[in-house]
């Protein structure tokens, strides 16, 4: 039986379930189910988990309802930010970017960080020079900008508010703006693990805000002895919960189930008040996908290699 597994997710969130029309609903399926075959097809040819997951994270960028890389959602200023970061579970080689304002593929120079760099976490105007040394694709700041971002940018910033992508509470205009952060993690033919996660982070930011989601432990975190993990939600209650790293930290101690350690350690996010939610694979190949908000895009391939789409509990 194959050891490969898959596990992506587009961002988790209060999805409207009534604005969110037939049509969009099926063009999210449909880009979720594709990016995770795909994946999926990659691990059972050979490929690294690693690989795999940096180049599922890039498919997500490139699509636009998604919060990262192309249409992620714009700052106080009207720029957008990315933060992205990686993790290999075989080495613990790990990769980061915040407050990043060029690439195309954030998570592709998160990926030249940990492969090219000594360092695990670069920020702001560093992260651009480094592209720019590698020859890595760079865009100017139009590239990220939607419409519709723009105009949930505006909104958030008349109601004087930082709001989490996919959170109705602003009365969000169109469904798109509920859809969030993306991630992807992997187990491949050797039980190799890996995590990836991207992101525009939240609408209306300050400037210079980073999120969960570049901080190696709180967004991200890749261990081949107990799992691999990305997360989705509001940043600043993931970071003061460690969050991916609990996941880890309950396994590898308290010999928890993933499951139950997904759950345990998303409680504790929302004893914070935190909402959001988790991807992860452990060693056994075992997939959790917990979430405390209306739901979650995301997509799987289990034991049995079928693909699976899903958005609420159902
Ligand atoms: N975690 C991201 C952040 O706080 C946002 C999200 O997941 O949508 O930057």
């Amino acid at each position: 039986m194959s050891r490969c597994r898959l596990v992506i997710h587009g961002g988790a969130g209060v999805i409207d379930r009534a604005s969110l029309t037939a049509e969009r609903e099926a063009e999210f399926r449909r880009a979720l189910h594709a990016i995770a075959a795909d994946a999926y097809a990659r691990l059972q040819t050979g490929a690294t988990a690693i690989d795999v997951v940096e180049n599922a994270v890039m498919a997500l960028e490139d699509f636009p309802l998604f919060n990262a890389g192309h249409g992620a959602v714009l700052n106080a200023d009207g720029v957008a930010e990315l933060d992205a970061s990686i993790m290999d579970g075989a080495t613990r080689a790990a990769g980061a970017i915040a407050a990043a304002r060029t690439p195309r593929n954030p998570i592709q120079l998160a990926r030249a960080v940990m492969d090219r760099t000594e360092h695990v976490l670069l920020a702001g105007a560093g992260t651009d020079r480094l592209a720019a040394e590698l020859g890595l694709p760079q865009v100017g700041p139009d590239y990220y900008v939607t419409a519709e971002r723009a105009e949930q940018q505006r909104l958030a910033a008349r109601l004087g508010k930082v709001t989490l992508d996919h959170d109705a509470v602003f009365n969000a205009p169109s469904p798109s703006d509920k859809t969030g952060t993306v991630g992807a993690v992997a187990r491949d033919a050797h039980g190799h693990l890996a995590a990836a996660t991207s992101t525009g982070g939240m609408t209306n930011k300050r400037v210079g805000r980073c999120g969960d989601t570049p901080i190696i432990g709180a967004g991200t975190w890749a261990d081949d002895a107990t799992c691999a993990v990305s997360a989705t939600g509001h940043g600043e209650y993931f970071i003061r919960s460690a969050l991916a790293y609990d996941v880890h930290a309950r396994i590898a101690y308290g010999a928890q189930l993933l499951m139950d350690a997904g759950r345990a350690a998303l409680a504790r996010v929302q004893s914070l008040g935190g909402t959001g939610g988790l991807i992860a694979i452990d060693a056994g190949g075992n997939i959790a996908m917990p979430y405390n908000s209306e739901g979650m895009y995301r997509a799987w391939v289990g034991s049995d290699g079928a693909v699976n789409v899903a958005i609420y509990a159902n």
